[in-house]
């Protein structure tokens, strides 16, 4: 389980979120995750993007669909 820091692209607070290899879609990378912010001013989802090491390539606002098909997770912030 790693700890990542970012910042959420609806509010740009600053977030943080546990991930683990198994969260994601291993056969292509960036693999994409779904970040909830749980925040009450915001709780809005992104769709993070991930390498291999699970350091955040980029983001974009909302849900974006898996180019493999596969079914995307949905993480909490903490
Ligand atoms: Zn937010």
């Amino acid at each position: 389980m790693t700890t990542r820091y970012n910042y959420c692209p609806y509010c740009n607070k600053r977030i943080v979120f546990k991930i683990e290899k198994e969260d994601i879609d291993q056969s292509l990378y960036p693999a994409p995750v779904y970040i909830l912010h749980k925040d009450e001013s915001c709780n809005k989802t992104s769709t993070f993007y991930v390498d291999s090491l699970l350091r955040v390539s980029y983001k974009e606002l909302g849900k974006k669909k898996s180019i493999t098909g596969r079914d995307i997770k949905t993480i909490e912030t903490i």
